[in-house]
């Protein structure tokens, strides 16, 4: 007789929305992926040679707080070592700051629709998760977010540039916010996409945790440092907090060729800002031939451009599809297109040009 299986899992997590990552490849070699918002570039050079020196000693575990790696981001921000905690991730480190602070049942404030990890780690956290949907331009509704904060509130994740809609939270808005909302509750600065924002009112959120201390900023390998496939990101926090993030995070949680090549990767530093000026350029571009066409877009401050078409949502990505260009349909509100290689790029204005009405 086959055993029954009688493991209960918990209510959260059975009834956690799925995570749909962006389409992979596939449809012929003219295929370009736009979905997944990642860096059309490939590793530079010295970011695979420290890759292949470090694969030498994979029967070793690796440095397990990636000691080097955290001076290194230290020196950037101007910051003590003490502030900065890494993980497999900045998806992995968002995990682990919520694991450290909620207490089941409390609330945690984000924009909707943004980052769509936002409500599943936060019911894994055990928290219940608060969306305050954003305004129609696609910025965060920060006075809506701040109604939202009740006795239960825990945390607010704030996203800037918002993804998928684009646009960078204000310097000065961030710090109204800051100043309203309970110091007890955290508020955590999503800034994924920050290398690519040319905003002048948008801001380096790291700072503000020395003026804020219930701030967490969070920032990753993934996006202007092209290391998706590594899984590196890191938070900026108070010392106290921070120790208490790095107690929760998994063991080993950075892998040690991800170390060794977001290590590489700072060293680098200036040539990977330059592809980000690039394709900051190349928005520009999409940009300003889509307006030209008519379409009135959010403001695009990430490495994307957000389509809000309602029904067309997958009309148009499939005609995208078509010719040869993955992008990333949100049901029927809207879809998301990654700025990648020019070509592709050029596929898409002219696909959206056909979608005006
Ligand atoms: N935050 C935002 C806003 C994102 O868009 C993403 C990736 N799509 C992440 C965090 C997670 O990035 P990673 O886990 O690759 O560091």
């Amino acid at each position: 007789m086959p055993s029954q299986d009688r493991v209960a899992l918990r209510e959260a997590i059975t009834s956690l929305p799925a995570y749909v990552p962006g389409a992979r490849g596939g449809v012929g070699r003219f295929s370009y992926k736009l979905s997944s918002n990642e860096n059309p570039f490939p590793p530079l050079p010295g970011v695979l040679a420290a890759v292949a020196d470090a694969a030498a000693d994979l029967n070793r575990y690796p440095d397990m707080y990636a000691g080097e790696l955290v001076e290194a981001i230290a020196a950037l921000h101007g910051v003590k070592p003490g502030r900065v905690v890494v993980g497999n991730g900045s998806v992995a480190v968002l995990e682990f700051v919520l694991d450290a602070v909620c207490e089941t049942g409390d609330e945690v404030v984000y924009p909707w629709r943004s980052f769509e990890a936002y409500p599943i780690v936060v019911s894994v956290a055990g928290a219940s998760g608060v969306p305050v949907p954003l305004l129609p331009d696609g910025r965060h509704d920060l006075d809506a977010m701040l109604a939202a904060v009740t006795d239960r509130t825990r945390a607010v994740l704030l996203c800037s540039p918002n993804n998928p809609t684009g646009p960078a939270l204000a310097g000065d808005d961030i710090r109204s916010f800051l100043a309203a909302v309970p110091s007890h509750v955290l508020v955590l600065l999503d800034e994924a996409y920050t290398e690519f924002v040319r905003d002048p009112r948008a801001i380096d959120g790291v700072p503000l945790v020395d003026d804020a201390p219930n701030v967490v900023v969070l920032r990753t390998f993934s996006k202007a440092y092209g290391l998706a496939g590594l899984r590196v990101g890191y938070a900026v926090a108070r010392t106290r907090l921070a120790d208490g993030f790095r107690a929760a995070s998994t063991p080993f949680g950075v892998n040690a060729l991800a170390q060794v090549a977001a290590l590489e990767s700072l060293r680098e530093r200036p040539a990977l800002l330059a592809r980000v000026d690039e394709l900051v350029a190349e928005r520009d571009r999409v940009t300003s031939a889509l307006a030209a066409h008519g379409w009135d877009l959010p403001d695009a401050q990430g490495n994307f451009v957000w389509f809000g078409l309602g029904e067309r949502t997958s009309a148009f990505a499939k005609a995208c599809v078509e010719e040869g260009v993955i992008v990333r349909p949100f049901g029927a509100e809207g879809a998301r297109v990654t700025i990648g290689e020019r070509e592709a790029n050029d596929v898409v204005i002219d696909v959206a040009r056909r979608f005006l009405s």
